[in-house]
């Protein structure tokens, strides 16, 4: 028996395709924020889990945070949310990272892999009870 192991292909139009469409939509996001204000403009969708128990969810304060860092105002942004803004540079990095990988020949490179799940969650959920918690408040959206 001639088994012939499976060729992997270095490049996955497949992939190509949604990382460029995930680009465009990031950047159409960004544009959008960046010109309209979150604060302001209330076309933007709002939160059901706060608009529900009036508690912050680790993604409220998302827009106005991206809003904050596209005109340069780091400080407001952190305040809006931390997380999201302590986020950005972590998934550029692994953006980047796995940008370097694929070239190299490793087909099976996964983004995000499923044993972060848990702990980025767990992240997540601590994230969220500190800010709805009057000591931690300055982690709450203005
Ligand atoms: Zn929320």
């Amino acid at each position: 028996m001639n088994a012939v192991p499976p060729k992997l292909s270095r490049a996955n139009p497949a992939w190509e395709f949604a990382a460029i469409l995930l680009g465009a939509a990031a950047a159409g996001i960004a544009t959008l924020v960046f010109l309209f204000n979150p604060a302001t403009h209330h076309f933007y969708p709002v939160c059901q889990f706060h608009r529900l128990t009036g508690l912050n969810c680790p993604g409220c304060g998302m827009t106005r945070a991206l809003y904050a860092l596209l005109h340069g105002e780091v400080g407001t942004a952190l305040q809006d949310n931390a997380l999201f803004v302590i986020a950005i540079p972590a998934m550029l990095a692994r953006g980047l990272w796995f940008a370097t990988k694929k070239p190299a020949g490793r087909a099976a490179v996964v983004f995000f892999p499923t044993r972060w799940l848990w702990p980025l969650a767990i992240v997540a959920l601590v994230f969220a009870v500190l800010r709805n918690l009057p000591a931690f408040a300055f982690l709450s959206p203005q």
